[in-house]
């Protein structure tokens, strides 16, 4: 898969293949990320990317032209991938793992990063497909929201974790309950100790204890996430004790 992103400070996201599950999927092949400046493909002497806003009031917003020419430069880089472009803004839908699994079949993302007041209206209705939010807050810039959004993503690619076992496993996947809690060595520690039945070696007792924490976390932490419908006899029971 292959990411191009479009920033006043592509170095800032390029930082992301260096290290983690991000960078060894770079290394095995499975995705690389592009950074691409518009004041590269700015006019003049200044390369100027901003201007005021028609209409007056506090700002900047970045200019068609840069970014025009910059989203053209990058499908001629790669003619061929079919590509989506989109929009990192508040105003967009909100990010969530769904999201993250369908982008991930995606071959190529063209990640359009905001800063100022944000973008040229026309911009974002003649070449973006999609506009995404991370959250409900507001950034100074879109290149944190497209590295959350790579990093969710390329941990999807099929071999980028060592076990893919572990994204099913995840909070949201499946069924989108929360996950389990974890422990690891030691057994006894001041802090307390590891719940026994983890000890026990019983697989299906711990399957059992794991899911009565997933939906007992999911039921006090995200009762929105919990849906009714998709809850099994057993898991009703696992609720109730
Ligand atoms: N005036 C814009 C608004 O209120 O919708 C906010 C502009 S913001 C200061 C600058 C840029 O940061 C945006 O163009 C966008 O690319 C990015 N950004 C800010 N908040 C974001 C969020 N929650 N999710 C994704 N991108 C965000």
């Amino acid at each position: 898969m292959r990411f191009d992103v479009i920033s006043l400070f592509p170095e800032f996201v390029a930082q992301l293949a260096a290290h983690g599950v991000v960078g060894r999927a770079g290394e095995r092949g499975l995705l690389s990320i592009h950074g691409w400046n518009p004041r590269d493909h700015a006019e003049g002497n200044y390369r100027r990317v901003d201007d005021r806003p028609f209409g007056g009031g506090p700002g900047m917003v970045m200019l068609i032209e840069p970014l025009r020419a910059a989203i053209r430069a990058i499908r001629a880089a790669a003619p061929d991938v079919p590509t989506k472009v989109v929009y990192l803004s508040p105003q967009g839908r909100r990010l969530d793992q769904r999201k993250v699994r369908e982008l991930a079949g995606e071959a190529r993302l063209i990640l359009l990063c905001g800063r100022y007041e944000g973008v040229d209206e026309r911009l974002l209705q003649a070449e973006v497909d999609e506009e995404i939010s991370i959250g409900d807050y507001v950034l100074s810039g879109g290149e944190l929201a497209a590295a959350v959004l790579i990093d969710a993503v390329a941990r999807l690619q099929d071999g980028a974790l060592n076990d893919a076992e572990s994204a099913l496993q995840d909070s949201f996947e499946g069924d989108g309950l929360l996950d389990c809690p974890h422990y690891t060595r030691p057994v006894e520690h001041e802090l307390g100790p590891v719940p026994e039945v983890l000890l026990s070696g019983n697989h299906a007792q711990i399957a059992r204890w794991r899911r009565q924490q997933s939906l007992g976390r999911t039921w006090l932490r995200r009762p929105d996430l919990l849906d009714e419908s998709m809850l099994s006899k057993a898991d009703r029971v696992l609720l109730d004790e």
